[in-house]
């Protein structure tokens, strides 16, 4: 189950996985089905290929809610779509007012289907707050019904940050549970990430780092003390990526393909992305990139922070993302001052993203938390050089240039702090003006690491079958 699926919807890495883990899955002869909700902005291409399979009603508390059923097979995967237009026909995903409605709906709908289509799986895995709600419902309501009593559920955390936080009122007037339910185990809140990870069977997180980094206040994000109680269930698994959508040899949004043998037609891609994008043609300048929500998270402050400092350094910064006003502010006020040596794209473009990804020198993630993080692996993927901060899964993917052993695979920082990472951009550029042997080792190391899913979806299938 998740709230977001590649290539059908998609606003971050969670879709990615979402889209990737199931095929890969698959290759290992488990019998994977995935289920969305049915959003409005899904293109029309999927949309007008889908068939109904049925419908029914069900409580929502005092609501009485249509459910419909529309499974697409695409690529050996089973698809279903739950359809309720007045819950997922909506400008945006998760910023509703009623989204504590959308996922109760969702969690209680998906449960409902299950024995609707006559579908038992064994295991039920649920990714983020949009899915919380499902282990607690298996638990405390669908078990009763033999049908549902031997189903396992696992919860997979993407991003402790959010976690779906709702007043109380909605237990009675959304979640038809009652307000004296369970106090400990309710808190203060209402609170769906919560609940997933109280009431799943297993919990996993999308690298060992974080597993580790969410037992502490500073990354627990106020759940610490829940974690620390199923820290025996808790693992950390860290994502691949869809190494057949994204592949440097056979990509079409590319200018021009390129593998290990034929590094220098990278080249190309750096070209025609600056004549594109604006900036001064110029093949020997450093052009590092950043590719991100515009959100705290990512560290854009440490930017903001020394952002002429970099320029001074002569590199060119080409940044793809759209999110939080003040940070659209500053690199707009940016781009102004530095229209040849900064590129700024305000949207959600994945062409741009490959063209980017395969035509920057490094690619720039000092990320103040990073439960996995995608971008790291995708630049690598397309023979950019990371440079990172040390936390979550980047520091289980991005390990550091050494000069006496020569080993590593990009650059990285520890301490959240601007002139940290200045530095270490300071080094990276330096490594590229004045060893250039070494950075076409950096990138050669990148292009053929093995970041396909092959390794963690052997993992959670182990976890299945244990569970
Ligand atoms: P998060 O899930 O926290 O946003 P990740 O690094 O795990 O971060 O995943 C981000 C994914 O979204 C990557 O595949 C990245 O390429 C993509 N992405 C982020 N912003 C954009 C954008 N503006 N346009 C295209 N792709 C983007």
């Amino acid at each position: 189950m998740a709230s977001e699926v590649a290539p059908f919807i998609k606003t971050g890495g969670l879709a990615d996985v979402a889209g990737a883990l199931p095929k890969a899955l698959k290759e290992q002869h488990v019998d994977v089905r995935v289920v969305l909700p049915e959003y409005s902005q899904i293109p029309s291409q999927f949309l007008s290929r889908l068939e109904h399979l049925g419908y029914f009603y069900i409580n929502v508390s005092w609501r009485r809610e249509y459910v419909g059923i529309n499974r697409l097979k695409l690529e050996g995967i089973t698809y279903y779509f739950i359809d309720n237009k007045t819950l997922f026909h909506r400008e945006t995903l998760y910023e509703n007012s009623d989204r504590a409605l959308q996922f109760t709906y969702f969690s209680r709908a998906v449960l409902a289907m299950l024995k609707k289509i006559d579908f038992k799986p064994k295991v039920i895995h649920c990714n983020d707050w949009q899915t919380g709600l499902i282990p607690f419902y298996l638990k405390e309501e669908f078990s009763h019904d033999p049908f549902y009593a031997s189903i396992k559920t696992l919860f997979t955390i993407h991003n402790l940050q959010y976690q779906g936080q709702f007043s109380k009122d909605i237990l009675e007037d959304v979640m038809g549970v009652s307000k004296e339910f369970n106090v400990e185990i309710m808190g203060d809140h209402v609170n769906f990430m919560r609940l997933g990870i109280l009431y799943a069977d297993k919990v996993t997180t999308v690298s060992p780092t974080y597993a580790q980094e969410i037992l502490t206040p500073y990354y627990g994000e106020g759940l610490e003390a829940i974690l620390t109680r199923r820290y025996t269930e808790l693992v950390g698994i860290i994502n691949g990526i869809d190494t057949v959508d994204f592949n440097p040899e056979t990509d079409k949004e590319l200018y021009k393909q390129f593998t290990t043998t034929s590094l220098s037609f990278r080249e190309e891609n750096k070209k025609k992305l600056q004549e594109n994008l604006g900036l001064t043609q110029d093949a020997t300048r450093p052009m590092i990139a950043l590719i991100t929500r515009l959100a705290d998270q990512k560290g854009l402050d440490l930017v903001q922070h020394v952002f002429s400092e970099m320029m001074h350094l002569g590199v060119q910064v080409v940044l793809l993302g759209s999110g939080d006003s003040k940070y659209v502010e500053f690199f707009q006020r940016m781009q102004h001052y530095y229209p040849h040596q900064f590129s700024l794209s305000m949207k959600f473009d994945a062409e741009l993203a490959k063209q980017i990804y395969a035509g920057c020198d490094f690619f720039l993630m000092p990320s103040r938390f990073e439960p996995c993080g995608l971008g790291q692996l995708l630049a690598m993927r397309y023979g950019a050089i990371p440079i990172v901060r040390e936390t979550g899964g980047l520091c289980d993917t991005v390990f550091a240039y050494q000069d006496d052993t020569t080993l590593g695979n990009g650059f990285t920082f520890k301490n959240y702090n601007a002139h940290d990472m200045l530095y270490t951009i300071e080094r990276a550029v330096h490594y590229y003006r004045t060893y250039p042997d070494i950075i076409d080792r950096l990138r050669k190391r990148g292009l053929e690491s093995d970041f396909s899913w092959t390794r963690s979806a052997q993992t959670y299938r182990l976890i299945y079958e244990k569970l």
